[in-house]
């Protein structure tokens, strides 16, 4: 699904990423971790095409990923994106921000409610919350409402960027239990952003652990473990 080829980015003094070559299995889920500031996000953003490489190149499905206009929104269609604390749009309904893009794409009303449907079963959210705003949603809400966003269009790659950082530590580890049976159900390629090694091993196939820009190390959680 996604092959990185000598991909690295520099912010000013800062080399963010060093060059770097990767293929992300398809249908499996990858965990970057890493302490704050190794280039996790940095790696996320340039495999939705928020940042473009300042060298070597993305590849998503064996093409170049399109650095913008319909082609990238197309790839952005089949990419599933979450963000720490959810991102949502303050301004609108839990309902609202999880079949915004279904209205852009101008889907029949019924497919769309029945699609937030399924999400809401999958997902486990209460229904009657789906008419609250982001600020009237517990941090756990909002992280479900979050994936459901992302989940909406049916994407072949979900990009989950430290989707339960910021909660506190009994709702974290409900939906650490929540999500590993959704990868499992879904199946699809996921790459999920962590800096607990706990949660890599829980969630993830293949953990690359990264540190200053680089992957340092890759594997399961037997072969970090077994680390000297
Ligand atoms: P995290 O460590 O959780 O990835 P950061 O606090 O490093 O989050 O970054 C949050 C946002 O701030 C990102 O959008 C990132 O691009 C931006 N950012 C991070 N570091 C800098 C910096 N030194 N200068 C400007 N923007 C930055
Ligand atoms: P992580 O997600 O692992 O916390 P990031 O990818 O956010 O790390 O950041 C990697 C490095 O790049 C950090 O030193 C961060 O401060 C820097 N950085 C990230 N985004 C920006 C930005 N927009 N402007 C300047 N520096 C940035």
């Amino acid at each position: 699904m996604y092959e990185l080829q000598d991909v690295s980015k520099r912010f000013g003094s800062t080399q963010a990423l060093q060059p770097l070559s990767l293929r992300l299995p398809t249908g499996r889920t990858t965990v970057l971790l890493g302490p704050s500031g190794c280039g996790k996000s940095t790696m996320v953003r340039l495999l939705n095409g928020l940042l473009r490489p300042d060298t070597g190149r993305v590849l998503f499905d064996g093409k170049p990923l399109p650095s913008e206009g319909d082609a990238l929104l197309a790839v952005r269609h089949r990419v599933g994106y979450a963000l720490q604390g959810g991102g949502l749009f303050p301004h609108l309904t839990g309902e609202e921000n999880v079949t915004l893009m279904a209205h852009h794409l101008r889907w029949a009303s019924s497919r769309t409610r029945e699609r937030l449907a399924e999400l809401v079963e999958l997902t486990r959210f209460p229904a009657d919350a789906l008419a609250r705003y982001p600020a009237q949603l517990s941090g756990g809400q909002r992280q479900r409402v979050a994936l459901m966003r992302a989940l909406m269009l049916d994407p072949d790659v979900l990009l989950l960027d430290e989707p339960l950082g910021a909660l506190d530590p009994l709702v974290r580890h409900e939906l650490q239990t929540d999500l590993r049976a959704i990868f499992a159900r879904l199946r699809k390629t996921v790459v999920l952003v962590t800096h607990d090694l706990a949660e890599a091993g829980f969630l993830g196939d293949d953990i690359l652990l990264m540190r200053d820009g680089r992957v340092v190390q890759q594997g399961g959680l037997a072969d970090l473990e077994s680390r000297p």
